[in-house]
């Protein structure tokens, strides 16, 4: 379970100040934004919702904007989900994770970035297949939730 503390924050912060970014107040809060939400995993409507729950002048341009520009830096990264929904969530060196993803549902589960390193490993050596696996790869299946109420 990924700590949520305002430690990671403030090393989010120190690395749109080192990638040149300025580190404005719209931009510190959709990084807060994003990591206090259960699974840091948000649509963009999702996060002006969130962002509105908290300041309901906040501008839909504006969460545009900032999402534009943190990608930019690098910070947060596009993940495109089957349904056609692209998620945003922060990348970070120190949290490589991969995706699970309902097919049902469309939630997305954030899994441990070593998860596949033994799958790697078996591909190169029993076929030369080099797995194409990186910081944001996204298994496709069914959630928990869905899974309980499969009839
Ligand atoms: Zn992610
Ligand atoms: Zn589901």
């Amino acid at each position: 379970v990924p700590t949520v503390g305002s430690s990671r924050v403030d090393d989010i912060i120190d690395k749109i100040r080192v990638s040149g970014g300025r580190v404005t107040q719209s931009r510190r809060m959709v990084v807060e934004m994003i990591l206090g939400q259960g699974d840091h995993h948000l649509t963009a409507p999702e996060l002006i919702e969130a962002m509105r729950a908290v300041d309901p002048e906040f501008h839909e341009s504006t969460v545009y904007r900032v999402l534009e520009r943190l990608t930019d830096l690098h910070v947060v990264e596009q993940v495109q989900v089957h349904s056609g929904a692209t998620v945003f969530h922060l990348t970070d060196a120190t949290h490589i994770h991969h995706h699970l993803l309902c097919a049902e549902c469309g939630a997305v589960t954030e899994t441990k970035g070593t998860l596949l390193d033994e799958v790697a490993a078996q591909t190169l050596d029993q076929h030369g297949f080099v797995l194409n696996v990186n910081s944001s790869t996204t298994l496709l299946g069914r959630c928990a939730t869905c899974s309980a109420t499969a009839g």
